[in-house]
């Protein structure tokens, strides 16, 4: 059996606290690895090698750490087919879909590659008389990043690009229960040419993160996971004085109006609802159809689709999605579709019995399908992440958009239709971060900014983009003026010694 240590000062080291916990492979129930948890003095060790590491890093002109990321990019791509099956091993997503976890978090260190431009800063030439200001933004020195499960490349992909291109040493704290693929982009990252202590990684559970969040120099923490730890790290890490930034859970509506593409929406909530298990941050809980008569040709066309999902192992290329997380995930999945049952909610497909032949251990469900679900219910307004979608029927349009500001969650939504002025409207007006106009998954490219609202996120910047750039930075503004020198005195006489 494997077993999972850390990555600290360029080098994988073993666990020194005498603490694991079991990684599994979800696709057959099995114990693949088991990873140290480390302990504080471990990640103390951890950052005083970064904080040594940092300054030579930082002075490094932004050309040349862009360059370390190119051949990063190329490394990634070279290793793909490896990283892809460890992910769907880990994680039990299948490969193509891991494919596409390594690729949207790859897109982020693209975008990184523009580094010396994302940090310029500005100048006025003549502010005053004789003065000039100019800004720059500088590394903040030793900064961190908390990940979640659910996109083991993609995510920390997200914090290492911005926070390592700015000239910082970065320590993240991924996923205890799929490290796999992390460990192996900072190795990626060693092999690329980056320094020793500038890219680690520190596993563990919540003792190494409450010795991240109280630790004196780690400046900054990204954090994206579950909205109650969000809520607690953005609490713990402000009270010590860092800059922190925590993206939450979700319950994304995707509204259906009556002129939509019906074929459209029905393939959209299929994919965005059901793929990946449902553990994405912007899958689609909720579908708000519009009106009885939309409402009742939605379901009629969602049913045989629901029913015809292929479920399989994670390294089976044709399966729609794979099983969840854990066992522990898979039953309290199972769970709110009992609780949805007692609510009074009419379950129209069951996937709760669903085994897979040759696999029984593997912690699979098939997709469930809710229909006459209300706000009332706790399978409205809690977070399930697994592949059940919600119908909550709309009279109108204006309750259809009321439904999705009244949620505590704005991550994402959506809007189908074939009426501009509808789809401006609701841009307009929704109080969730990332919209999409006949677009399921409206996930930002990494040159635009990430993130919800309300308690899908905390904190004033986003991921990527210019955001994570003015994140992982500092500003300093500098307001300077020249005392005039030889341009008065200027003599045009030869110099003579007399
Ligand atoms: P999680 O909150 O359980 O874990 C996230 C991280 O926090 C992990 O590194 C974990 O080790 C750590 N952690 C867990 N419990 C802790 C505790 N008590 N104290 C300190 N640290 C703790 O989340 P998860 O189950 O790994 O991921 C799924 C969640 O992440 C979902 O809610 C999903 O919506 C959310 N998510 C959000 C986004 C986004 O961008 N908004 C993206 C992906 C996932």
């Amino acid at each position: 059996m494997i077993t999972y240590g850390h990555f600290i000062g360029g080098r994988r080291v073993e666990g020194t606290s005498g603490r694991f916990a079991d990684v599994f492979q979800p696709m057959d129930g099995s114990v693949r690895a088991r990873v140290a948890l480390a302990s504080a003095a471990e990640l103390r060790a951890a950052v005083e090698n970064a904080k040594a590491a940092q300054p030579a890093w930082g002075a490094t002109n932004p050309q040349r750490r862009a360059r370390v990321l190119m051949r990063f990019i190329d490394l990634v791509a070279r290793n793909n087919d490896e990283l892809a099956e460890l992910l769907a091993r880990e994680h039990g997503k299948t490969i193509p879909d891991a494919k596409g976890d390594i690729q949207r978090g790859i897109e982020v260190i693209e975008t990184c590659l523009g580094a010396p431009h994302m940090l310029k800063g500005e100048f006025t030439d003549g502010a005053g008389p004789g003065i000039d200001i100019y800004s720059m933004r500088q590394p903040l020195g030793v900064v961190a990043g908390i990940t979640p499960f659910n996109f083991p490349a993609m995510i920390p992909l997200w914090k290492m690009g911005p926070a390592i291109a700015s000239g910082n040493a970065f320590i993240l704290k991924p996923s205890e229960r799929d490290p796999g693929v992390p460990l192996r982009l900072a190795e990626l990252m060693l092999e690329a040419g980056l320094p020793a202590g500038i890219c680690n990684v520190v596993n563990g559970d919540k003792e190494v993160v409450d010795a991240i969040l109280d630790d004196r120099d780690i400046k900054a923490v990204g954090f994206v996971g579950s909205t109650g730890i969000a809520e607690y790290i953005y609490a713990r890490g402000c009270a010590a004085g860092k800059r922190v930034q925590c993206f939450g859970g979700a319950k994304n509506h995707m509204v259906v109006m009556p002129d939509a593409d019906m074929d459209q929406a029905v393939d959209a909530l299929i994919g965005a609802g059901y793929g990946a298990a449902g553990e994405r941050c912007m899958a689609i809980s909720v579908a708000v159809p519009v009106g009885e008569k939309t409402a009742d040709e939605l379901v009629r066309r969602l049913i045989p689709r629901v029913e015809a999902l292929k479920v399989g192992p994670s390294t089976d290329h044709s399966a729609d999605f794979g099983p969840l997380v854990t066992r522990q995930h898979l039953d309290r999945v199972k769970s709110y579709v009992d609780l949805g049952v007692q609510e009074g909610a009419k379950l129209v497909v069951d996937g709760r019995g669903f085994t897979m032949q040759g696999y029984e251990n593997g912690f699979y469900m098939g997709g469930c399908l809710f229909d006459r679900v209300t706000p009332e219910m706790r399978i409205y307004k809690e977070e399930i992440f697994g592949p059940v979608l919600s119908v909550v029927r709309a009279k109108g349009y204006d309750e259809a958009l009321a439904l999705a500001n009244d949620h505590e969650y704005g991550n994402g939504v959506a809007i189908f239709t074939r009426d501009g002025d509808a789809a401006r409207d609701f841009a307009s007006k929704v109080d969730v971060g990332m919209v999409g106009v006949n677009v399921p998954i409206p996930v930002p490219l990494a040159y635009y900014t990430f993130g919800g609202w309300k308690r899908s996120g905390f904190g004033d910047l986003n991921q990527h983009g210019s955001d994570a750039f003015r994140f992982y930075t500092k500003t300093k503004t500098v307001t300077s003026r020249w005392p005039s020198g030889i341009k008065d005195g200027a003599s045009f006489v030869i110099p003579t010694m007399g």
